[in-house]
């Protein structure tokens, strides 16, 4: 496991490189768009946000969502690749099948994603840790045939692979065939993460590129503070895809971001605290 390192920063004055989130705001702060920000801000990127969803969240859980117009969230996508550009962008909440359609059809018109100028890393979220829905019911067909034919990288979790390919990952053959199965459906390169299967004591990541598969993994870190882990790690390996590292290595590298930030996860509220994508600042050493 390479040790991770805050990437280049640019000289003052220069324009770092780009990245773009298209996902849902989390009030508390620990995951979301606010996690996404975070982590490129320390990477050394500039972030824009095209926002899905706002919702109303602490520790303890999910109890409101406002989603936004599928037209203004296209409408941002368009406003910042056309004045800004981006150079790796990434999906998380996306809320319900209307805005689905219109990221799909905005990535599209844009080039991004799908194996396209601009890669596209899709978190296929569907629900927080504490089981609150942040997917409508009936988005998860188009989740499937929009989102995934545009995913560069696919990051599912456990629960998110049953969901969408209804299988059952309990050992290092279920994780090939997941992975299998999520590239059928047309994802460039499937990760299956394996940080839910709770009896291995390394979190045991496997991507596939349809040829080969490629296992990363890390040591577990048994914290109850891991919100926002997910997006962390999505958010890391897009980060890594800006600076121009090839897939492998950036899922590499944002495995050993994520280690880090749950090593020096920390308490917060009355529930479960967040990842700690600050670690870099907090312990630079
Ligand atoms: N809230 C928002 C807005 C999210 O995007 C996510 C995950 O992507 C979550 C909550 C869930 O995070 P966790 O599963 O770590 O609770």
């Amino acid at each position: 496991m390479t040790e991770p390192r805050l990437l280049p920063t640019v000289d003052p004055g220069q324009s770092p490189a780009r990245v773009m989130t298209i996902a849902g705001s989390d009030s508390g702060g620990g995951a979301g768009i606010q996690a996404d920000m975070r982590t490129f801000a320390l990477l050394g990127l500039h972030a824009c946000v095209a926002v899905t969803a706002v919702t109303v969240q602490n520790t303890l859980g999910v109890t409101g969502i406002e989603r936004i117009s599928p037209e203004i969230v296209a409408a941002q996508m368009r406003s910042v690749v056309s004045d800004i550009g981006v150079d790796a962008a990434k999906t998380g909440m996306l809320a319900s099948a209307p805005i689905i359609d219109a990221i799909a059809d905005t990535c599209e018109e844009l080039g991004i994603g799908g194996g396209r100028e601009v890669p596209l890393v899709v978190d296929p979220v569907c629900a927080s840790m504490h089981g609150d829905p942040l997917l409508a019911a009936d988005a998860l067909d188009t989740l499937i045939h929009r989102m995934i034919p545009l995913a560069d990288v696919l990051t599912p979790n456990l629960d998110e692979v049953r969901l969408i390919t209804g299988i059952d990952v309990v050992d290092a053959a279920t994780q090939r065939d997941a992975a299998r199965a999520l590239r059928d459906l047309g994802a460039r390169w499937a990760l299956v993460k394996g940080g839910h299967l709770r009896d291995s004591e390394v979190s045991p990541d496997l991507l596939f590129d349809g040829d080969q598969f490629i296992s990363v993994d890390t040591p577990r870190i048994h914290t109850p503070h891991d919100h926002g882990a997910g997006d962390t790690l999505a958010a890391a390996i897009c980060g890594a895809l800006a600076h121009g590292y090839p897939v492998p290595d950036a899922l590499e590298f944002a495995k050993g971001w994520v280690t880090k930030g749950l090593q020096s996860a920390y308490p917060l509220g009355a529930g479960h605290g967040p990842v700690n994508p600050l670690w870099r600042v907090h312990s630079p050493d």
